[in-house]
């Protein structure tokens, strides 16, 4: 039996890894996600054959059940603005999960039956960080959710923090090292010190920088999965942990080289809540622009280059801009839309949203390969997105974003851009590209906004 266990387990793991690899394209990422999903459901399924399942049938199978009508319910209802944060929450379940696999295990390390050391150490790093994972996931979905609204901090915080941390890696040390007769308590005080370091990581850091907080604790859940993996002796787990752990690295790493900012600034820099547009003078005044004036320019356009941010996710406004494109084509004006690596909240957010309400892929371009076409461009449409447009990440050093790779859309011949009014971007800072010549602001709603340029296209 074991032997076809592992063979499914193989075939599980072979489609975790080709499911990943198509969730890098867009037009592969949806299959993508059923051959993984597919993946799960063979491991799962033959792990009820596994010998050491004897027990508790009714337990696992009421677990399963409550668990996945949560999910397919929250899955179902939850708005795609609302993403990052459910899956800080899934994620962090992925953590504690494997947490209370490593307590279990410890606690069951007694004479009769002794862990080796390797299995000791592993189920100790694995407990670690799982209810690291675990605790800072559930602040950062409170924090994204609204739930916390204010970042705490004190003077000395981060030292407090590191000794806390200390104190429980010397802990971790002693209940990996030691042999079986460390007891429940210590085991339990380690636990608590653990959560309670996950917590006080977290709550400091600024709520617009919690995705990549979110993928940093992603990719230390992975790991953690995979060292509990090793402690079951279950390969599916550990290639599974594995996975994520390398993605959750990867992804980590891209989005803070593409905001052009380390891990540590990340974790400890306050970003977007320490930075004001308030000394950063800027010349010249942001001009309004009416509806029908934009769509008389984008009418007898030659090239449009379009720019989806944060607030286009928010207005919902992706199908309308569909609808306005194929317009423009019908009148011969060329239309692409550029995407910037960290638009809107999470890695892919402008894609998904793009490819829903059916922009084909070969219009959609990366930043580096539509940077160097804007200066050709006769209108660039900027919709709901600041930072990743602005400027001053290329010409202000003292700018908390300066570095930031961002769309050149300042060096097309017009700029229209459509916002609610003045407020500022993620970072907080004043965008330059507003107060340019060449630029228009479309005040209102993206989606409203979008609707009025449409019904005055159709008119030319
Ligand atoms: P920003 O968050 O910088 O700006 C969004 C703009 O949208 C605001 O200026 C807002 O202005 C406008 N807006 C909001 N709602 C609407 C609406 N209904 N209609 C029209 N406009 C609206 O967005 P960007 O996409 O340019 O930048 C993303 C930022 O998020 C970057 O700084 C990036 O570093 C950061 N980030 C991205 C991550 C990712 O993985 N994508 C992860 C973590 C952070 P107003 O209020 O005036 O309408």
């Amino acid at each position: 039996m074991m032997f076809v266990i592992n063979v499914a387990y193989f075939i599980a793991a072979v489609l975790f890894i080709v499911g990943l690899k198509q969730m890098s394209h867009p037009a592969s990422a949806r299959r993508g996600i059923v051959w993984a999903g597919v993946g799960m459901l063979l491991a799962t399924a033959v792990t009820f054959f596994h010998p050491e399942i004897k027990h508790n049938y009714f337990w696992i199978i009421l677990a399963m059940l409550v668990s996945s009508v949560l999910a397919w319910w929250s899955g179902k209802k939850v708005a795609m603005t609302d993403m990052p944060q459910m899956i800080a929450i899934y994620n962090g379940m992925g953590g504690g999960a494997a947490a209370a696999i490593a307590a279990v295990v410890l606690l069951q390390n007694d004479v009769y039956d002794p862990l080796d050391k390797v299995t000791q150490i592993l189920a100790v790093l694995g407990a670690l960080i799982g209810a690291i994972a675990f605790s800072g996931s559930t602040v950062a979905y409170a924090k994204l959710e609204g739930l916390i609204k204010k970042s705490f901090r004190f003077n000395g915080q981060q030292m407090v923090n590191m000794a806390v941390f200390g104190v429980t890696v010397l802990l971790g040390l002693y209940l990996a090292l030691s042999g079986t007769n460390y007891g429940g308590f210590a085991l339990f005080v380690f636990f608590v010190l653990a959560l309670a370091f996950g917590v006080m990581a977290t709550t400091p850091i600024g709520g617009a920088d919690m995705p990549v907080v979110i993928s940093l604790f992603n990719a230390l859940t992975g790991l953690a999965v995979g060292f509990e993996g090793y402690v079951l002796e279950n390969p599916a787990m550990m290639i599974a942990g594995i996975v994520v752990g390398s993605a959750g690295t990867l992804l980590t790493q891209l989005m803070a080289k593409a905001m052009n900012r380390s891990i540590s600034n990340v974790l400890f820099s306050n970003f977007g809540e320490v930075s004001s547009g308030e000394d950063d003078e800027v010349e010249g005044s942001m001009k309004p622009i009416e509806a029908p004036d934009v769509a008389a320019m984008m009418a007898y356009a030659e090239k449009v280059i379009v720019i989806p941010g944060y607030g286009m996710a928010v207005a919902q406004a992706q199908h309308k801009i569909w609808e306005l494109t194929k317009l423009l084509q019908e009148k011969d004006v060329e239309v692409k839309f550029a995407i910037h690596p960290v638009a809107g909240r999470m890695p892919g957010h402008m894609n998904v949203l793009l490819a829903e309400a059916g922009v084909p892929y070969d219009i959609i371009f990366d930043l580096d390969e539509i940077n160097e076409e804007f200066p050709t461009t006769t209108v660039t449409l900027v919709i709901g997105a600041n930072d990743v447009v602005n400027p001053v990440a290329r010409t202000n050093p003292d700018s908390p974003i300066y570095g930031m790779p961002i769309l050149d859309a300042d060096k097309a011949e017009n700029v229209i851009v459509i916002k609610r009014g003045k407020g500022a971007g993620f970072s907080g800072i004043e965008n330059h590209l507003f107060y340019q010549d060449n630029t228009r602001m479309l005040y209102g709603d993206a989606q409203q906004m979008i609707s009025a340029i449409t019904a005055a296209v159709k008119t030319f």
